[in-house]
């Protein structure tokens, strides 16, 4: 109680606009500082979109058993664990035994979690990968439970593959839950605040140049709270329109650090090396090569299904007092109050098809701009 006046009285002294005391959040909102000279970091990354979805076969080549696990765009962090199992289940059904030491190639978000996937399983793993994190495009990822992310085109998502996504999702989900609690954070649920300018009944346009999408999220509508929409009186922001939702949220580099320092002690191996064509796979002492080289697979293999969607994420210093996300709706931004700073994301005009990783300040000190015109 006490807490809570004392949270309240200083948000009142910051003299938010709209705020009142007797607003009714759980936790009454303090103000992000949204100036660009807080910006301490831009990252770039790509999202491996695949319009057919993920793509996670096994093909015999070079002798070898070859189990492929890339394309999750969008949603990788928030699929992985569940990927990782279908992934696993191909192996397991060629017949290699737990002991056997299995070959995974990539070190993101996807390679990290097949390979405790596998090690859970009984398997030792060696993992091969360019780059290890924070070098890798997981990294740049914003962090948001999103598993129905830039996953799949409408005319590809099928019912049968809407079914298997759902199975994916919620085996994910599953895993994610059993990283609460930790004391370095990798997941946590957060309220968050989505405001608008327009009431929320009106559609919003897609991105320009993008795909048509499906609508998965109602599939799994049930793992998180209901939003609830707000009063003007009930939330602090300079808009007319808010609702709040509650959301789990991945402090992307506590867990990356987590998974590498799990697969560690469970006895891995991690190994620097390029792959330069797929001929190079035969040259790996182990039988089964799990390839979860994410948007590297365009090139690896020539896989022209893939199409790169560049990302940008900023982080300004991190404020522990700000335990919210906030997202504006239709204005391109994303704010999550990560352990590492605050993480504003926001999408370029031309993302889609372009696979350009050199970061664009402007883009996110507009952002921020946006941002701090919600305080
Ligand atoms: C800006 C942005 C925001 C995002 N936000 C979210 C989010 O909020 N939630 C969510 O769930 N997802 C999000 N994503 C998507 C998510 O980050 C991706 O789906 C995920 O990173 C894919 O992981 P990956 O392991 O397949 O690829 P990567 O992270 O690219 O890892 C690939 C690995 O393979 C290695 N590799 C590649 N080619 C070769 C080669 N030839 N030889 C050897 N090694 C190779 C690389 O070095 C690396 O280790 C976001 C992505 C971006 C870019």
């Amino acid at each position: 109680m006490q807490r809570r006046h004392l949270l309240a009285a200083s948000s009142a002294a910051l003299a938010l606009p709209g705020y009142s005391l007797d607003f009714a959040a759980p936790n009454p909102p303090a103000a992000m500082r949204a100036s660009v000279d807080r910006i301490v970091d831009i990252a770039v990354g790509i999202r491996p979109f695949r319009a057919q979805g993920p793509r996670i076969e096994a093909e015999k080549r070079f002798g070898k058993t070859v189990v492929h696990h890339y394309g999750h765009g969008g949603s990788g962090w928030s699929l992985s664990w569940g990927s990782a199992q279908r992934a696993l289940a191909l192996i397991q059904s060629r017949g290699v035994r737990p002991g056997e030491r299995i070959a995974v190639i990539g070190c993101g978000a996807i390679g990290l979690t097949t390979a405790r996937t596998a090690q859970q399983a009984g398997y030792k793993v060696r993992l091969y990968a360019k780059d290890r994190p924070p070098r890798v495009h997981s990294s740049a990822a914003t962090g948001l439970w999103t598993p129905d992310s830039r996953i799949i085109t409408s005319e590809n998502a099928s019912e049968a593959w809407t079914t298997d996504w759902e199975a994916m999702a919620r085996a994910s989900f599953k895993v994610h839950q059993s990283y609460l609690g930790l004391p370095s954070g990798p997941v946590e649920w957060h309220d968050g605040y989505v405001v608008a300018d327009e009431d929320f009944d009106q559609a919003l346009p897609g991105h320009i140049g993008e795909p048509d999408y499906p609508e998965l999220s109602s599939r799994i509508a049930d793992l998180r709270p209901q939003g609830k929409a707000l009063s003007a009186a009930e939330h602090p922001f300079r808009k007319p329109h808010a609702r709040r939702f509650t959301q789990l949220i991945f402090n992307i580099p506590a867990y990356q650090r987590l998974l590498l320092d799990d697969f560690a002690r469970d006895g891995g191996e991690l190994v620097q090396r390029e792959f330069r064509q797929p001929r190079d796979f035969a040259r790996l002492p182990e039988r089964v090569v799990v390839n979860c080289t994410g948007d590297g697979a365009r090139k690896l293999l020539g896989d022209t299904s893939m199409t790169p969607v560049r990302g940008q994420t900023a982080r300004l210093i991190p404020q522990p007092e700000v335990d919210y996300a906030l997202i504006y709706r239709g204005q391109n931004l994303v704010v999550l109050p990560r352990r590492d700073g605050l993480l504003v994301a926001a999408m370029g005009e031309h993302d889609f098809g372009n696979d350009d990783l050199r970061p664009d300040r402007a883009q996110s000190e507009a952002a921020v701009q946006r941002l701090a015109g919600l305080f």
